[in-house]
């Protein structure tokens, strides 16, 4: 397999500095360039508790993609900053392979589109894990057959956006299948605000902050007398790293933006 170019947005973050470990385990994965906010100027190698790497950090997206020779960016930042970075990424013709959460629709119609007009293959994904990516599939199939779902996801205390980008994509499949319904009692009154979570057409999402916890979701279904489970639990950053590689080999030959790492999975 030929040289992959690419640059990691939010190198020095949790989920950052897991994408250099995993591209220095692959010799095809090249390093080009890092950005944060923090290390302009540095290399890699002079962070303390990164890999090591003769790759540079710039804190300006387009100052970096204008000097390096980039193939894809995989960003890992906030979603204000993750957005004007898929922008530019796809300006300049890198490929974005992006994990940061929390676009709008709105921002992801944008960026679809603009992807489409210049051609530049592009993955925005909620859950790189793809053992998440098949809870989601199974909640989806599960819901047709059952109507009363109630989600809970658990992360970090950390998280700056709820419900978790995982819970909504979730959610979304699960509409795909499930007929529209006002889950427990007609009457039914909260007595503290938010105690029966978030209101997707009926169902329920609930989401839980606490600090210890990586990034977990289980998806309950309801029939009469019987109970379905779906569970996922990313234990470890590591267990978004093998998707995030995925999106890497796959982008390199698309034309358009999927969001979702299951359009690639399962098609
Ligand atoms: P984090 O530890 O806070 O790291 C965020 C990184 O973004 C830092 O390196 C930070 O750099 C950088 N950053 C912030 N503002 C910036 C700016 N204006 N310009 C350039 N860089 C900037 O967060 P994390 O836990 O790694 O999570 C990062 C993202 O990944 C979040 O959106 C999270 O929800 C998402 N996530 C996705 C998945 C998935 O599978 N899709 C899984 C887990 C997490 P400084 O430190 O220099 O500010």
């Amino acid at each position: 397999m030929s040289e992959i170019n690419v640059v990691v947005a939010g190198a020095s973050g949790k989920m950052g500095s897991e994408a250099l470990r995993m591209i220095k385990k692959h010799a095809e994965l090249n390093l080009v360039a890092c950005i944060d906010m923090k290390h302009t100027g540095k290399k890699v190698n002079e962070v303390e508790g990164l890999p090591n790497f003769e790759a540079k950090f710039y804190n300006d997206i387009d100052l970096c993609l204008t000097e390096v020779n980039a193939d894809v960016l995989v960003d890992l930042t906030s979603p204000k900053v993750g957005f004007k970075h898929t922008k530019a990424a796809i300006v300049h013709g890198v490929r974005p392979v992006v994990g940061t959460t929390g676009f709008t629709p709105e921002e992801l119609d944008e960026l679809t589109a603009l992807a489409k007009e210049k051609e530049v293959g592009a993955v925005i994904a909620p859950n790189f894990a793809m053992g998440a990516v098949l809870m989601m599939q199974f909640s989806k199939l599960a819901a047709k057959y059952f109507p009363d779902i109630e989600i809970i996801e658990k992360h970090h205390d950390q998280k700056l956006d709820a419900p978790s980008g995982t819970a909504v994509k979730t959610a979304e499949l699960i509409q795909e299948n499930r007929q529209s319904k006002a889950q427990g009692h007609p009457e039914e009154q909260e007595t503290i605000t938010g105690a029966r979570g978030a209101n997707v057409d009926g169902m329920r999402i609930h989401s839980v902050r606490l600090p210890g916890l990586v990034a977990h979701q289980e998806v309950i279904f309801a029939g009469p007398g019987e109970n379905l489970k779906i569970q996922h639990d990313s234990f470890h950053r590591e267990s978004f790293m093998s998707g995030i590689k995925f999106a890497i080999d796959h982008v390199i030959n698309m034309k358009e933006l999927v969001y979702g790492l299951e359009h690639l999975m399962l098609d």
